[in-house]
């Protein structure tokens, strides 16, 4: 078990306090002790030196050192005056008179020949000792001469005075006493003020205590309030300055952070971060997305287990080797993306942290665009060769003598004047559709009659399908919503796709166009959000296969036919860009029993339109 500080300085402090207290009851016993053995010893030599004078006749008589009734009571008298036992004892330790014992039992008195006392006095004349008496049982302190008797030579006989403590000794159990009950008030008090004290000492200490728990459980709002301007005041106040400077350095932190975290979040480019041994430390979304894997499928694993594509090891392995920056294209299966890789070592080379930092483009799209330009220049060159080739030949054809042959020369003019005209064609629809590319022509959104401009285009048409006896029908009706559109653009559509079913029908057939509101899938009782325009004819019709690329430019599906018939092969390219221009979708399906059947969709205007 482990004591708090408050016990701690309680019990150490009382500790202190007790061992203090004992050894001054204990130095002053003693002292007290010493100076009464002194002044006893003082008053004992006095009372010695009257009583030694007091037995003189005793001493210069002859046979007085037996002992005689006399003599036991000369010593009597003289104790009753010292107030002291007075004993007389011969040279051979035999007890000669004693007052403190009757005159019947001084013969059984030991022999005191063996006393600390006597002993001393024997061999210096003087001897001093303090012990507990024997027959009283009390404290006494003893003083023993030597008594010269009548030849002056070696002691006659030994004089002893005993001085009984008991008086002081009583005063000293006294003194004990009430020094334990003061002593014993005092701790009393001590242990009371020891408590205070070491309450008032710990209880900030303790309260910086529950803080600083509180602040590593992460509550960086908390602050230590102590009204103490000590250490204590002083601890607390650099503990606060210290959280603030946390706090702060943490909210820098988690800024910097989620700035990070919002720049890889809204990357377009892919980005993966490896630490030295290859394994994934961070991927972002767009590196998701690329890879189909999610940042918990990576983060931890190694690259290579990861991504499984070997080209994209090598570069890795590579940089991490040589530290050097890489780059690379790589080919992703079964999606058919193109990444392009930036792979660039870091400054750390530590476990766990950034060691090579991946940018992964996506150059799809523009390797796309890339061959899609190179075939457009192909074809568009291809496109332009053609009739130019054809009006060159028939030019040197004129030059070499054909010009002499009227009827020739018309035939072969005729010739370049249409080749010329083919030539205008298309150099007119690849400017169309370059302008409609680069956004050169603004299309206007305002609210179309579908049936007027339907009816318009059909008018303008009708000529080329009387000229093939084809039967031209229109069922577009008058309630439509009004389309959001431009309307020449959108005449523009309707007469290349009615041009188109007009070409590749063969004669009297029969040309369709309809319209029809489209509701909303999710809510079927609302307004129509689109309208949808077909053409339907009984022609040729087109194969499955090259349905989705009639939209291409130069794009046919028989080319030899498709140019005798006057087409460049960008109608329908224009056609797709006008639509989707216009905010809507064309496509292209079979008609049954044959024939297709071009759709356009566009949107309706919002505001509740009927025509
Ligand atoms: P073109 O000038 O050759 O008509 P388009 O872009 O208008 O060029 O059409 C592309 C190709 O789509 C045509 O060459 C033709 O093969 C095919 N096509 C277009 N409309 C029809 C149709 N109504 N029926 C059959 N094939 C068609």
């Amino acid at each position: 078990m482990t004591l708090s500080i408050r016990w701690k300085v309680t019990i150490g402090a009382l500790l202190v306090l007790a061992c203090g207290l004992l050894i001054a009851r204990a130095l002053a016993v003693r002292s007290l002790d010493q100076q009464e053995i002194v002044q006893s010893g003082q008053i004992l030599e006095a009372q010695t030196s009257l009583a030694a004078y007091g037995l003189q006749p005793f001493l210069t008589q002859p046979g007085a050192l037996s002992s005689t009734p006399q003599l036991q009571a000369a010593v009597r008298d003289l104790s009753a005056r010292a107030l002291a036992r007075v004993t007389l004892i011969a040279p051979d330790g035999r007890v000669l008179a004693d007052s403190a014992v009757s005159d019947s039992n001084l013969a059984t008195v030991e022999n005191h020949r063996a006393r600390p006392e006597i002993q001393q006095a024997m061999a210096t004349g003087h001897g001093t000792d303090l012990h507990t008496n024997h027959t009283t049982g009390e404290r006494t302190l003893y003083l023993a001469v030597g008594l010269s008797g009548a030849n002056q030579a070696n002691p006659a006989v030994f004089l002893r005075l005993g001085l009984p403590m008991t008086t002081f000794d009583h005063e000293v159990a006294k003194l004990h006493r009430d020094l334990a009950i003061a002593f014993g008030i005092a701790f009393l008090i001590a242990v009371v003020l020891s408590v205070w004290l070491a309450h008032s000492i710990t209880k900030p200490l303790s309260d910086i205590a529950i803080a600083a728990q509180q602040l590593a459980k992460g509550d960086l709002a908390i602050r230590i309030r102590t009204g103490s301007r000590d250490e204590v005041g002083l601890l607390a106040d650099t503990l606060n300055h210290m959280t603030d400077q946390l706090r702060a350095k943490i909210d820098e932190l988690s800024e910097d952070r989620s700035q990070l975290l919002a720049m890889l979040t809204s990357m377009v480019e892919g980005v993966m971060v490896l630490d030295r041994r290859g394994r994934v430390l961070q991927v972002n979304p767009a590196l998701e997305r690329m890879f189909e894997v999610t940042r918990t499928e990576a983060r931890g694993h190694h690259c290579s287990d990861v991504f499984r594509h070997p080209q994209l090891d090598r570069l890795v392995s590579t940089v991490l080797a040589t530290r050097m920056n890489e780059e690379d294209e790589i080919l992703l299966h079964p999606s058919g993306r193109r990444l392009h890789i930036e792979a660039s070592a870091t400054e750390s080379d530590r476990e766990n942290e950034a060691s090579a930092v991946l940018i992964f483009h996506d150059m799809t799209e523009l390797r796309r665009l890339e061959i899609i330009r190179k075939d457009f220049v192909a074809n568009v060159s291809h496109e332009l060769r053609t009739p130019l080739t054809s009006i060159k030949g028939y030019i040197e054809a004129l030059l070499d003598g054909a010009k002499d042959d009227p009827e020739t020369s018309t035939q072969f003019l005729d010739i370049i004047l249409k080749q010329s005209d083919r030539l205008n064609l298309i150099l007119d629809d690849l400017l169309q559709l370059s302008k409609i590319e680069s956004g050169q022509v603004q299309f206007k959104r305002e609210p179309l009659h579908i049936q007027s401009v339907v009816e318009r285009t059909l008018a303008m048409i009708k000529p080329l399908a009387d000229k093939k006896g084809h039967r031209l029908v229109s069922s577009v009706k008058g309630n439509l919503p009004a389309v959001l559109g431009d309307e020449d653009r959108l005449m523009q559509v309707l007469s290349n796709l009615l041009d188109n079913a007009i070409k590749y029908t063969p004669e009297k057939g029969t040309i369709t166009v309809a319209a029809r509101p489209i509701l909303d899938d999710a809510d079927q009782s609302a307004t129509p959000t689109a309208v949808e325009l077909s053409v339907t004819d009984t022609g040729l019709g087109i194969s499955e296969m090259d349905r989705p690329r009639v939209f291409e430019r130069f794009y046919r599906v028989d080319k030899a036919r498709s140019r005798e018939l006057g087409g460049t092969g960008l109608g329908l390219a224009i056609v797709k860009h006008i639509v989707e221009g216009l905010g809507g979708r064309v496509w292209v399906e079979a008609n049954t029993p044959t024939g297709s059947r071009f759709v356009v969709r566009l949107p309706v205007q919002q505001e509740k339109t009927v025509i």
